[in-house]
């Protein structure tokens, strides 16, 4: 008998490599839904740190996210940073909320992209992988830098002052300074005035009670910056050019009343050196965690004993408790480095121990001292914030209720939103050829033939 040969019948169910190319696709259409909504989520974080609706006591936009829902600090940051700067690209925002493009894609390309440059950084984010658009961002970020460090070398080298006597024997000034020097001098300049202010008024009010009401006429703005660079250079060559430590340069002195101290509702001074008025509230922060200096004065203004300095949590309290509280202690705060707030004010009597201490960052410090938050230790030793309003802001808020299929949610909205979102949307246009960013680079960014 011949052996006969049996055609094989195909079988009709799909065979596992159909089976995975239908999985691929399914895993492509919802990462492209997500890419979606992520887009809707992206404007609804625009408007809400726009309108300032983190402003309850957060540090910012991004530490809201971090505690409303979850994100790690970078995360929220990062999210924060893409959502304002897609309110600048319409074109990347569109083909994100497309699900054409990525959001990894968007925020690599987010952060080089300017109105001017989008669309051709849009079709580098259609063409290219991830990981292309990923190299072409480090490459035009390093040709940016080169543009802009061209241009701070040329500032740089232009600076310049030029003095020389003019023919009535008058010495003339002119130059250009980079713009951190010039703020110094401007900052010296307004210094040196004040105190040339403070002398002359002085020396009037002398004068008009000795002379009956003759006083000097007032000098012009630019008479007075005449005399406070005299002041400055007398002063510079007086104190033998040294400009002191960082801390002394900055340091913030305030003269504060005992009983305002204790009482903000008590009269009393609270006034920066320089004479400003600062709020008793403001001085009570600022004394919360200082270096103090206790003076006496006598009835009439004069200093009549001065103690020396202390600090007001010494430095071993204040390495336990860094140790203990390790960053501020606000609900999503976390901020490493803070300021020992007194639970109980000293000046109320309350004590310098750690119990009635808390690490507070210097946002978060203001905001118990002068924006209404309350602080309270519990017998259990946790700290409860409560907002101005007296709600509690808890540590942890509650979970946001979510549909019992997500998927299915997204999928309606964006059929509803007449978006049409397949496996395909955000393919690449990538063939397989290597990537040069070099020429790429050369190709694309405005400024790379400079
Ligand atoms: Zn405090
Ligand atoms: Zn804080």
């Amino acid at each position: 008998m011949e052996p006969t040969l049996l055609a094989r019948v195909i079988p009709p169910t799909p065979g596992p490599a159909a089976e995975l190319d239908r999985l691929g696709d399914e895993i492509a259409d919802l990462s492209a839904h997500l890419d979606a909504a992520t887009a809707h989520l992206l404007d609804l974080i625009r408007e809400f740190d726009a309108r300032g609706g983190w402003n309850t006591g957060f540090r910012s936009c991004a530490a809201w996210l971090s505690w409303r829902v979850g994100l790690d600090p970078g995360a929220a940051r990062e999210r924060v940073r893409v959502a304002r700067a897609l309110g600048t690209l319409p074109r990347l925002a569109q083909a994100l909320a497309r699900g054409e493009l990525s959001y990894a894609k968007v925020r690599a390309l987010t952060r080089v992209a300017t109105p001017e440059t989008e669309e051709r950084l849009l079709a580098v984010g259609r063409a290219g992988t991830a990981e292309h658009v990923e190299r072409i961002v480090r490459g035009w970020r390093r040709m940016d830098r080169k543009a802009e460090a061209r241009e701070t070398a040329r500032r740089h080298t232009s600076r310049a002052l030029h003095v020389y006597q003019d023919e009535d024997g008058m010495v003339v000034l002119r130059g250009r300074l980079s713009p951190e020097v010039g703020a110094l001098l401007v900052q010296a300049l307004a210094a040196a005035r004040e105190t040339l202010y403070q002398q002359r008024r002085a020396s009037d009010v002398s004068a008009e009670t000795s002379l009956g009401g003759v006083s000097a006429e007032t000098p012009t703005l630019a008479q007075q910056q005449a005399d406070a660079l005299a002041l400055l250079a007398e002063t510079a060559l007086h104190r033998g050019m040294d400009p002191g430590a960082p801390g002394e340069r900055y340091q913030v002195v305030v003269h504060v009343d005992a009983p305002a101290l204790a009482d903000p509702e008590a009269p009393g001074q609270s006034v920066l050196e320089d004479g400003t008025r600062v709020s008793a509230e403001t001085s009570r922060r600022l004394a919360c965690d200082a270096s103090r200096v206790v003076m006496r004065h006598a009835p009439d203004g004069h200093v009549v004993e001065v103690g020396a300095r202390t600090r007001t949590v010494p430095p071993a309290l204040r390495r336990a408790l860094q140790h203990r509280d390790r960053g501020c202690r606000f609900p999503g705060c976390g901020l490493p480095f803070g300021q020992g707030h007194h639970l109980r004010h000293w000046a109320h009597g309350g004590p310098t121990t750690l119990s009635n201490l808390a690490l507070l960052c210097r946002r978060h410090h203001r905001a118990v001292h002068e924006e209404g938050y309350q602080v309270e230790r519990h017998p259990d030793g946790e700290l409860r914030f409560r907002r101005p309003d007296g709600r509690l802001l808890p540590e942890v808020p509650p979970p946001a209720a979510i549909p019992a299929d997500p998927v299915h949610a997204f999928r309606a909205r964006h059929e509803a939103q007449g978006l049409s979102i397949h496996p395909r949307t955000a393919m690449p246009g990538w063939l397989g050829e290597p990537l040069d960013v070099g020429y790429a680079i050369d190709v694309l960014h405005p400024l790379a033939a400079g």
